[in-house]
């Protein structure tokens, strides 16, 4: 075994005291670490650490925590390298999507928030004889729960906020994915933070992250992954009213008009559907083209899908990595086996690649794409989060909206085509929390960030993240 992933509870690696589980490395399938779950009374003094830290850190001065959200930051940025290589090892995803997107994401949002602590100021309402102002005061010990397809991206996006606006935190990274939150928390162990102010619990969700968002003492719950485990939690708390942000699943659609730049499209539309693997919340697995252009366009589409390279996430030159688990694995090679039954064509992938060498026993699919099926069935329903995507022809405006909307969930969606009048006519009326005309994935941190319907409550990022993570109270002068 190379490594027993602890818990970080009040400034201390602690071993977990659950059931063991082995960590895998996806590309080979070997085990790279063990973890035990952070058990009940691990998780309560987790709790109960983060709410001693609270009164001396929300006390701060905005710059002193951005401060340490910066010294964070830097000192991720001089490990990139091992950190990237954790991620990439840990997850599957190729070392330099890892270098690329996961680590500076992560840099990037601590200094973001850092600097949105320091700027983040509230309303006054001013008129005779009456001043209305507005305090924004910080929760308490919140908790932050993450998934495993951007590990520390979306830690990171979670925790920043909630520490730059004055709470302290117990975070519980995915059990599948752990060793990059590790790191983390020993960054902030070397660099002196201030003890139970980041608290991070190992564990399953059924046992570690359901005895932390059951818990009385916290105050905030910010939850991203599955829709399934979204409303669990939802239901969990129905009866105590603490602030929810709930960032779940998507089905979205990519939308290409006869006027798009057909190879900007391309690009975009393959971008969408298989980078991380398909592993992204945000990527466009229904593809809707306009019936005059769909014959060229999947021709145009499959040949780049055919030539993408899957294979050894450490190899530069390789397109997409292996998925996250076993279970994973078998999940998206199910989802393929339904699309076949309900009369799916296949047009390229459909099946696992085998890779020589290290990575021989490692857990790769082909990037697969599918048409000839209607909207409401399963495939074009359900999430699958893998290397597949949908083809659906469309004939004009209304029915490419129709068929986009016609899905439980609403997180994003990109619109390709030349007319403006028309981008911004489609981003009015998709049910989505994010459209993106001409582009895919081009975050501006300062932006509303999550989804509707099934895909979610609330919003991240900028000041709906700093709105969030405080409690508004209007205070009433008059004279
Ligand atoms: P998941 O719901 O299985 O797990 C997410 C986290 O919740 C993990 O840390 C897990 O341990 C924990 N958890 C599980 N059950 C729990 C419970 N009962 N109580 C408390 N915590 C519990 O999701 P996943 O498989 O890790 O991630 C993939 C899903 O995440 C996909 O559906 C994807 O669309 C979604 N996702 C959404 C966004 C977004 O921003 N909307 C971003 C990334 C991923």
């Amino acid at each position: 075994m190379e490594l027993h992933i602890g818990h970080l509870i009040g400034g201390d690696i602690v071993p977990g005291r659950g059931q063991v589980l082995p960590v895998h490395e996806p590309a080979t399938g070997r085990v790279i670490a063990e973890l035990g779950d952070a058990d009940a009374e691990q998780v309560s003094a987790a709790i109960g650490a983060a709410r001693d830290a609270f009164p001396a850190w929300s006390a701060l001065a905005p710059e002193q925590r951005g401060r340490h959200l910066r010294q964070l930051a830097d000192a991720i940025e001089a490990r990139l390298e091992d950190f990237a290589r954790a991620e990439s090892r840990d997850s599957g995803k190729p070392l330099h999507l890892a270098k690329s997107l996961d680590i500076p994401r992560a840099v990037a949002n601590l200094r973001f928030f850092a600097s949105a602590g320091e700027q983040f100021a509230s309303e006054s309402h001013h008129d005779h004889g009456r001043l209305n102002y507005t305090l924004r005061q910080p929760l308490g010990a919140v908790a932050a729960i993450s998934p495993w397809n951007l590990p520390l991206y979306l830690l990171t996006w979670k925790i920043a906020p909630a520490l730059a606006a004055g709470n302290t935190v117990v975070a519980k990274p995915s059990e599948v994915t752990p060793l990059t939150a590790f790191m983390l928390g020993e960054l902030t162990r070397a660099l002196g933070w201030p003890p139970g102010v980041l608290n991070i619990l190992q564990g399953r969700g059924a046992v570690t992250g359901q005895a932390l968002v059951t818990h009385g003492g916290i105050k905030a719950i910010s939850f991203t992954g599955s829709t399934r485990t979204g409303a669990a939690i939802a239901a969990a708390n129905a009866e105590r009213f603490r602030k929810l942000s709930l960032e779940l699943g998507g089905k979205n659609p990519t939308l290409v008009f006869e006027d798009a730049d057909f190879d900007a499209a391309i690009d975009g539309a393959v971008r969408a559907a298989f980078t991380n693997q398909g592993q992204i919340c945000l990527c466009g697995s229904r593809i809707l083209v306009q019936s005059s252009i769909y014959t060229r366009f999947r021709e145009a589409f499959v040949e780049r899908a055919r030539a993408l390279r899957v294979g050894d996430p450490e190899n530069a030159d390789v397109d997409l990595g292996a998925v996250v688990s076993r279970e994973h694995f078998g999940k998206i090679t199910a989802c393929i086996e339904t699309a076949r039954q309900e009369g799916g064509a296949i047009l390229c992938g459909g099946e696992p690649v085998h890779v020589e060498g290290r990575c021989a026993d490692g857990w790769f699919i082909a990037p697969t794409v599918i048409e000839g099926l209607p909207s409401g069935c399963r495939t074009n329903q359900d999430e699958i989060f893998g290397p597949v995507a949908t083809l659906l022809p469309f004939d004009d405006e209304a029915q490419a909206v129709a068929i986009a909307n016609d899905s439980r969930y609403g997180l994003a969606a990109s619109v390709w085509t030349r007319d403006i009048s028309r981008g911004h006519r489609v981003a009015s009326v998709l049910e989505a929390g994010i459209v993106w005309i001409n582009t895919w994935l081009n975050r501006d941190l300062r932006t509303p960030f999550g989804g509707v319907k099934e895909s979610g409550l609330g919003r991240e990022g900028g000041l709906e993240a700093l709105r969030f993570f405080t409690e508004a109270k209007n205070v009433c002068l008059s004279w």
